[in-house]
């Protein structure tokens, strides 16, 4: 259920480059959620983005939520992470099917739709959490997030992501690469960085081979210097309690919560991101009752 996120500088310092290695963590995910081959990459590929996104935090108490709005078989995709490198996951269809693509590949674009939007919302414990929007460009999301940064946030970017399933093992090999150039970046790097990019085997391929992060920035990036800045352990956790649904269970409203114990004589809650049920009592619901009305 653990993975790594490592972080370089390559071409004078004047690109930045993450590679997110989840294997086990996306299985992990497909282990929770039980979801088909199609899910699986759909799920895989924002949890391995928000991976990456919570290296590009400005602050050690940043939380990242990535949510796709698809519009076809998957309606809804959300990974939450922090700086610490925990990420969870939901996907609203855990078993989304459809016939592989023209290329031959699981067709999360065509699960997802391409009339859905994406949305960004790093939350720093200020009042109001920044919140970004895109339109889905493929639904495949790697190219959702790169239209995003392009558009909402104008930092050129280039992404790839990828989960490669197979009948077997089901979950082979899953990873993430985003490419941001810095502000003074050269036309000579841009162009040596583009020709790099086009020419990039995908990533989980890459990863299914066994090459390590050094040794796919060596590979992909041949022409390019490179400096490593940070490898950060991720790991797929759920901060979910019995304590915080009980608390959570207070903001349903006394008259509400009443009448659910009144009908059913206990309250059921479902954990979406690590599929656990937390079950209340009757007497212990009144308990929280009777304190909130106290406090
Ligand atoms: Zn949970």
């Amino acid at each position: 259920m653990k993975g790594k996120v490592s972080s370089y500088l390559i071409g004078n310092q004047q690109v930045r480059v993450y590679i997110a290695e989840t294997t086990e963590l996306v299985k992990h995910a497909m282990a929770v959620h039980g979801t088909s081959p199609l899910s699986t990459a759909a799920l895989g590929r924002v949890l391995t983005a928000a991976t990456i996104l919570g290296r590009m935090t400005k602050s050690d108490n940043e939380q990242v939520t990535l949510q796709i709005s698809g519009t076809n078989q998957i309606k809804s995709i959300v990974a939450i992470t922090d700086a610490s490198g925990n990420v969870k996951g939901y996907i609203s269809n855990s078993l989304a099917e459809l016939p592989l693509n023209p290329q031959g590949k699981l067709d999360v674009g065509g699960a997802v739709g391409k009339d859905g939007k994406l949305v960004l919302i790093r939350d720093m414990g200020l009042k109001e959490p920044y919140v970004g929007h895109a339109n889905l460009i493929t639904g495949e999301i790697a190219e959702d997030l790169a239209a995003y940064f392009m558009y909402s946030e104008q930092q050129p970017t280039a992404v790839s992501l990828g989960v490669l399933t197979d009948a077997e093992v089901f979950v082979r090999a899953a990873g993430g690469m985003v490419i941001q150039t810095l502000p003074n970046v050269d036309e000579e790097v841009i162009e040596k960085l583009e020709t790099a990019i086009n020419g990039m085997a995908p990533i989980s391929n890459m990863i299914d081979q066994g090459m390590t992060p050094d040794a796919i920035i060596d590979t992909v990036f041949t022409d390019f210097d490179s400096e490593l800045l940070e490898v950060v352990d991720i790991e797929y956790t759920c901060n979910c309690s019995e304590e915080r649904m009980l608390k959570g269970l207070i903001s349903i409203g006394e008259k509400d919560l009443r009448e659910i114990i009144e009908e059913d004589g206990k309250v059921e809650l479902h954990c979406h991101f690590c599929n656990t049920y937390y079950n209340f009592t009757r007497s212990q619901i009144e308990d929280i009752l009777d304190a909130a009305l106290k406090a």
